[in-house]
């Protein structure tokens, strides 16, 4: 099998001639230098964007690539203040707007960072047609957070579990944030994304109520999985922290697999998530200094667990070591041959 397909057949249910290892983002350090990536060039730089994060798939042996670094695009695109980071660092959004009315998306194409991601999706699909490609963008409660601010979103969320006239608020963030996604959830799958891939962050119970998920964020996510489909392409959801309050309503969605952190035990995750197959969990940190031994039983763990594709996490660390991450890959590897 081609790592394409082995994502691909994981995601149909179908038999694997071994787990797949996905990636989530993909900003490692290593990897950018190895490749002579300038910072911060490489986050609107197509050729330097794929030559990085391409070396997941060509050196650790991910089966999927993940473009671009980071989840600023579209708001920098609509105009909000990003702080660029560092090498190391992601970039993040610092401003907001006032009004739903004020976010202007008619040219959110044209803007030179979504370009960039469009050309990357493009070149990495000709390039490396045997991975999965896949974008990493987004999700709506994330995005209209961008939009409004995480704080007021927090607030707001609250707010509107109360009162019918903060709830008609909400809901006009997040059906722009909806007519944001679409469009770019639409460009990426012409240019040939295999998955895209949603981490909708501030959907978290970390950060916002479980019943306000449910009422809010599962109507969401589930407008735009349909609007996915509909265009015939597969969709992968994270969120981040302790999910197992939401996991239920995840997996109502119609996302074709759910993505954990390490927070959430992958047996629990599994038994709840009913069909949806479930990935993640594998400590990030562990990429950046954890030893052999460590590396191989915790992504052990979330196999025996039930995990249908190895993944960390999260994202994978700035700082991870390539020869931490060839462990990981072995570990899927020899569990499979063990196990399949
Ligand atoms: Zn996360």
């Amino acid at each position: 099998m081609t790592s394409r397909e082995r994502v691909i057949a994981m995601i149909n249910r179908k038999p694997v001639d071994r787990i797949p290892v996905i990636t989530g983002s993909a900003m490692v350090v290593e990897y950018i230098q190895k490749i002579g990536g300038v910072w911060p060039e490489y986050h609107r730089n197509a050729e330097m964007m794929v030559n990085a994060v391409s070396m997941m798939h060509t050196d650790a042996g991910t089966d999927n690539i993940v473009i671009p670094f980071g989840m600023f695009i579209e708001s920098i695109a609509l105009g909000l203040d990003v702080k660029m980071g560092a090498l190391d660092i992601q970039p993040s959004v610092r401003s907001s707007f006032k009004e739903p009315t004020d976010v202007k998306y008619e040219n959110f194409l044209e803007d030179p960072y979504v370009r960039t991601t469009i050309e990357a999706i493009k070149l990495a699909k000709e390039r490396f047609p045997d991975a999965a490609i896949c974008p990493f963008l987004v999700a709506p409660v994330t995005l209209a957070g961008d939009l409004m601010g995480a704080e007021n979103l927090a607030r707001l969320s609250l707010k509107c579990l109360k009162k019918e006239e903060h709830m008609e608020k909400m809901k006009k963030w997040i059906s722009v944030a909806l007519e944001i996604n679409k469009i770019y959830a639409r460009a990426c799958i012409e240019a040939g994304a295999d998955i895209l891939y949603y981490s909708d962050a501030s959907a978290s119970p970390n950060l916002v109520m479980p019943d306000f998920y449910y009422k809010v964020g599962v109507p969401a996510e589930k407008e735009l999985g349909d609007f996915i489909h509909s265009l015939g392409c597969p969709w992968e959801l994270h969120i981040c922290g302790n999910a197992v309050p939401i996991l239920e309503g995840m997996a109502s969605t119609g996302a074709d697999f759910l993505s954990i952190e390490q927070a959430v035990g992958m047996k629990e995750a599994v038994r709840i998530a009913g069909n949806v197959p479930v990935v993640g969990n594998v400590t990030p940190n562990l990429m950046i200094d954890g030893t052999e031994e460590q590396i191989i039983s915790d992504v052990r763990k979330g196999l025996d667990g039930g995990a249908k594709a190895s993944m960390l996490g999260c994202g994978t660390p700035p700082s991870s070591t390539s020869d931490r991450l060839k462990i990981w890959v072995k570990a899927v590897r020899d569990w499979s041959a063990e196990n399949l």
